[in-house]
């Protein structure tokens, strides 16, 4: 969730020389691609066209990034040894034995993805409706008042297409703790990773509050909010670690502006509880910056730090109201920036938030969903392309220098820097001990290569998308085997994710909203 506000080029404040100017891009080390047109891989037998039976098997990749020494290297002809929840093995070339084996050839390996912020439900009930300047406001209003049937319906379609795209991990803030509920409901069933929250306020109290002309509805709105954090840590500590530690429950508080000292320091309170973090829309707008200073003398960030946010995990989406002052409070206790480019619909403002600032900043900076495309790869794709046109207008403009975001950060922020800031290092790498959470991407086929496996792959991601992921693990767990999912009926999720969709289109069509 996203304001439309339009982002500052006068924002000059936040202008600085990049830090990660000087990384190493990541090449393989032969310069010959067409060395990788065979691999030792493809000449063995067929690997099997069934996914693996057990939690036992090895994936084999034409390259892989793996995660050695501290940092991560691409490696060609990898083979991966998954057993049960871990990776126990990491090696060029074959891993000898009848042990059952995903075929990757042609296919770049990479951990499993993680978004920082999504809103899982809401994905596919408002995609296509808001593109040309509607509001999301009454489509996502329609989603909450669906009985648990049908709004699990569409959790599923929409968790569905997060996995087809190879995110594996959600920093998931759920627009209530009913569609919280719905969305650990789903989770469980397909073992995905979450870190799950229901939005405080949620959205059927939030918009008079957000939207307020009088501060006396915030006061007014306390007790309630009181109940919902109550409600929601409630939920959270029965669910906390549940299917093996897949689901780790977050506190989700909306925003700065929607909340006073007192309700903050309740949901802080609960997050050190569950012991994950907290995870909110952070200076999301230059409204939000204004009302915080208005009340609290200090930028969103600031304000959040003075109360205790920052002890644990902290995840902040947005940002495009972000001053000097909040990427200071960020980096200094390793906060992760979420920038979310098709945030408020793919082609809004927010493919142009400050992405190269947050780089330039020092900041842990990963790559989020938000909430109307769930494709994980084409997100990736979008914050490196909007990100390289906003610095470049923005130095021609005002002679900055800021950073052109590389496809290498954004794959590091969808993995190893995110989950570090989730302060688990045994997520988002390919390293021996680490979770077997992993996909694979084609990088050699038609559209996205050359017919074969190129010398720098990663660069590929910038041609694909999320149809282009071939297989997906979580925790060993295969839930896409060869662009199909495993875990369920992908025909049954789509037709019950429709039906349940086309129930708020006939909603808004006896309302008029479409004629708005
Ligand atoms: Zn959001």
């Amino acid at each position: 969730m996203t304001d439309r506000l339009p982002h500052a080029l006068s924002r000059r404040d936040l202008i600085a020389r990049s830090a990660f100017g000087a990384l190493p891009l990541l090449g393989l080390p032969t310069a010959d691609p067409t060395a990788h047109a065979t691999t030792d891989l493809s000449s063995q037998p067929p690997s099997s066209a069934r996914p693996p039976r057990t939690r036992d098997y090895v994936v084999e990749a034409s390259a892989a990034l793996v995660y050695r020494n501290g940092a991560p290297q691409l490696i060609e002809n990898a083979s991966v040894r998954v057993r049960d929840n871990e990776i126990v093995e990491v090696r060029e070339g074959r891993i000898p034995g009848t042990v059952a084996r995903i075929n990757a050839t042609g296919q770049l390996l990479l951990p499993g993805l993680i978004s920082g912020h999504t809103h899982a439900a809401s994905g596919s009930p408002t995609r296509g409706l808001i593109e040309g300047g509607r509001s999301y406001q009454r489509p996502i209003e329609l989603l909450e008042a669906l009985p648990d049937d049908l709004l699990d319906d569409i959790t599923a379609y929409n968790v569905a297409e997060l996995l087809r795209s190879g995110c594996t991990t959600h920093v998931e803030m759920s627009l209530s703790l009913k569609q919280a509920q719905s969305y650990v409901r789903v989770a469980r069933r397909w073992h995905v990773r979450g870190f799950p929250g229901g939005m405080v306020p949620g959205t059927a109290r939030l918009f008079p509050i957000w939207r307020r002309s009088n501060d006396a509805v915030l006061t007014a709105s306390v007790p309630d909010t009181m109940a919902e954090i109550e409600a929601n840590r409630l939920f959270a500590m029965a669910v906390n670690g549940a299917e093996d530690g897949l689901i780790r429950p977050m506190m989700t508080p909306h925003a700065t502006d929607t909340h006073t000292p007192d309700t903050m320091r309740a949901v802080i309170a609960a997050a050190r509880t569950l012991g994950n973090g907290i995870h909110t829309h952070l200076a999301q707008g230059a409204a939000e910056a204004r009302v915080t200073q208005r009340l609290y003398g200090q930028s969103p960030a600031q304000w959040m730090e003075s109360l205790g946010a920052f002890d644990g995990p902290f995840f902040g989406a947005h940002m495009t109201g972000a001053t000097g002052a909040d990427w200071d409070v960020m980096k200094r206790h390793g906060g992760v920036y979420a920038h979310c480019p098709s945030g408020g619909g793919a082609g809004n403002s927010s493919g142009s938030q400050p992405y190269p600032e947050a780089l330039a900043a020092g900041v842990r900076t990963n790559v989020g969903i938000d909430t109307h495309s769930n494709d994980y790869i084409e997100n990736l794709k979008l914050a490196v392309i909007c990100g390289r046109a906003r610095a470049r207008l923005l130095n021609g403009a005002t002679g900055s220098t800021l950073p052109l975001p590389s496809v290498q950060q954004a794959v590091y922020g969808a993995t190893h820097v995110a989950a570090d800031g989730l302060r688990r290092p045994d997520l988002g790498r390919i390293a021996v001990g680490a979770k077997a959470d992993l996909c694979t991407i084609d990088v050699s086929g038609l559209l996205v290569g050359s017919g074969a496996v190129g010398p720098e792959p990663l660069n590929n991601l910038l041609y694909a998308s999320g149809l282009a992921v071939r297989h997906v693990i979580t925790q060993g767990y295969v839930q896409l085997f060869d662009g199909r999912l495993v875990v369920d009926d992908e025909a049954r999720i789509a037709a019950r994710g429709g039906a349940a969709v086309r129930q708020i289109w006939a909603q808004l069509t006896s309302e008029g909203w479409f004629k708005g």
